[in-house]
């Protein structure tokens, strides 16, 4: 298929010491201020920019030749950008902003696939201090207006086909919107929508970096909007020392790996790990514009000799149903690294990646609040599946209770309580925009609440039980729906289910399941009687299901996460509130 010419020499996996090597060690002694040292900052000794880290550092480097990121387009050409070339044309998109007389902190949108242009924005845009926030390109004209107009757009950048369909009928009502740029047109529309070829054309390549406070507000990302309206996360410059930390701890990077992480930058995931992260610790990232394509993902990950995947648990899912062996049927051996993350990761598809690619997959747990991973399993750390493993050393992570405000720790093992981080993680949060109330609400003390419980075992590892919103009162015991939706997996006939509480006023709520069966079964009673029958006796018969609903897809976000409110609306009958991020079958 795509054959892009390989200008690095692959190192050979068993040369690669993993960067973490000594757990408790590197965890006891880490400090934020350590990490930051290996960053270059800006001039006045202070500064932060993440764009210098990521691109500018580099390109005046050994590494100016190095391809940063390598765009496998539709068509399957390879069009590969040097971090010199990124250098050149992300200073000259700074240029066109400050030509335009853009202020400081303002906000720059992205609507487009993946794309050069895309990643050309993001950066330029971090250079030149102005605010970056990319949107999924799937969006319709309400979701694209609902996060335009609260995140305050000034400009856009979006493709002339976007602009015509979804982007036209919302202009008048977004007064903040001065320009729109657009990627594939040779002359400017108005003074309003403009050619970005002929901006980028008439700029120069040179552009000095102003000295960036690193609390200088950077990325606004909203969140995928499962539990509610998405909010908008915002992120400061300082986050660049935890995309660098967590690239060189987590995900394992060395000099002349090859990364590919399946997230578009329309999500916090795609642009932490899909732009930013790799592209400060020095490697080359593989982007691919084209969507969810089993065939064409394992034949990219031979092609291009991908060292590091960084994928989604709905991908993952749909890889195990069908036949491959992928380690078998491709060349995979420079594969030595294959993450999780979105969405809990069942412990038999942690052991599918031993068959699969001859490595459990590493799940680890994060947010669009926390702007990187928090709580990882790692290269040199035992994987218990099922577990979301160890907090990333610097991160210090705890169970609590929470009570009218009032926060508890609980240092016992094995409790189940609201999961928190101690504050002074650098890409936490800053804001969610024009939600102050809201972002203060998610604080207790020193400690953030992360909205997710889950438990630690005696040898530290961190379970997740489930969203604080979805979790069931049942006849006094609290049930997570991911226990739940796990044990009924592992029975033969259910390939996918999704539990939800439905009131029931004798016991609380009443434990319901809706299940997608595997082909070869049947949606009649004697199944659900099976099911029902395996549940009881796995789980017993206070947490195993009482109702059995079959379905034929799971609704979930455009990002692959179940949205169990939206079954439970629909269920008892309510409104179905937002579902802009829905993902439509
Ligand atoms: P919203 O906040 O709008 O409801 P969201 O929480 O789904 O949406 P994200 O920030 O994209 O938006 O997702 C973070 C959430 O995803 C976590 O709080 C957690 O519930 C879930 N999650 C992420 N990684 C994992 C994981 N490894 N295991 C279990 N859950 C995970
Ligand atoms: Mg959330």
């Amino acid at each position: 298929m795509m054959k892009g010419k390989t200008d690095h020499k692959a190192t050979t996996n068993e040369l690669k010491h993993p960067n973490l090597q000594e757990y408790d060690k590197l965890y006891n002694t880490f400090s934020w201020e350590d990490e930051y040292k290996h960053l270059n900052g800006l001039s006045n000794g202070k500064g932060l920019n993440i764009a210098h880290e990521a691109i500018d550092r580099h390109a005046e480097s050994h590494l100016k030749d190095t391809v940063a990121i390598r765009l496998i387009r539709k068509n399957n050409t390879v069009q590969d950008l040097t971090f010199s070339d990124m250098k050149k044309r992300t200073s000259k998109f700074a240029n066109v902003l400050q030509e335009l007389g853009m202020v400081k902190g303002e906000r720059v949108f992205t609507l487009t696939g993946r794309i050069p242009e895309l990643y050309i924005t993001a950066l330029g845009t971090l250079k030149y201090t102005a605010v970056f926030c990319p949107l999924f390109s799937v969006f319709g004209p309400e979701p694209i207006f609902q996060r335009l107009h609260k995140g305050d757009a000034t400009i856009l950048v979006t493709t002339r086909a976007f602009f015509e369909k979804k982007i036209i009928p919302l202009v008048d009502q977004l007064p903040s919107l001065r320009y729109i740029f657009l990627t594939d047109v040779e002359d400017h529309l108005s003074d309003k929508v403009k050619s970005l070829p002929v901006l980028m054309e008439e700029a120069s390549d040179n552009f000095t970096i102003p000295d960036t406070d690193p609390e200088c507000p950077a990325l606004l990302h909203f969140t995928s909007g499962t539990t509610g309206m998405p909010k908008g996360a915002l992120h400061v410059h300082n986050a660049v020392i935890t995309h660098y930390t967590t690239g060189k701890y987590v995900l394992d990077f060395h000099e002349g790996d090859i990364f590919w992480c399946t997230a578009d930058p329309g999500w916090v995931t795609g642009t932490s790990y899909g732009i930013i992260s790799p592209l400060v610790n020095g490697i080359t990232s593989i982007v691919d514009e084209e969507e969810f394509d089993a065939l064409r993902w394992y034949a990219l990950l031979e092609e291009q000799k991908v060292n590091i995947w960084y994928t989604a648990p709905t991908a993952i899912r749909r890889l195990m149903r069908m036949d491959i062996i992928p380690k078998e049927s491709y060349h995979l051996e420079n594969l030595r690294l294959v993450l999780s993350v979105g969405e809990p990761l069942h412990a038999a598809e942690v052991r599918w990646g031993e068959q699969a690619f001859g490595m459990p997959i590493l799940d680890n747990w994060w947010q669009t609040e926390t702007g990187g991973i928090m709580i990882a399993n790692y290269l040199s750390v035992r994987v218990k599946p099922g577990s979301m493993g160890k907090p990333l050393p610097g991160v210090e992570a705890a169970i609590a209770e929470i009570k009218d405000n009032e926060l508890k720790i609980i240092t016992e093992p094995e409790a189940e309580g609201h999961l928190v981080l101690k504050i002074g993680i650098p890409s936490l949060f800053r804001n969610y925009i024009h939600e102050e109330e809201r972002y203060r609400k998610c604080f207790i003390g020193d400690w953030y609440v992360s909205g997710d419980l889950a438990k630690r075992d005696t040898d530290g590892y961190f379970w997740f039980i489930g969203r604080a919103d979805d979790i069931i009162k049942t006849s006094g015991h609290m049930v997570g729906p991911f226990e739940v939706e796990s044990t009924l997996m592992k029975h033969e006939a259910v390939a996918e289910a999704a539990v939800i509480g439905k009131p029931e006023p004798s016991i609380g709520e009443l434990v319901k399941a809706f299940v997608v069966l595997n082909s070869g079964f049947d949606a009649d009673d004697e199944t659900r009687l099976d099911i029902i029958g395996y549940a009881r006796k796995t789980m017993g018969p206070a947490v195993a299901p009482k109702q059995i609903e079959f379905i034929d897809s799971i609704p979930k976000t455009k990002s692959g996460k179940i949205l169990r409110r939206l079954l439970k609306a629909r269920e008892l009958g309510l409104p179905e509130g937002d579902t802009s991020t829905l993902e439509q079958n």
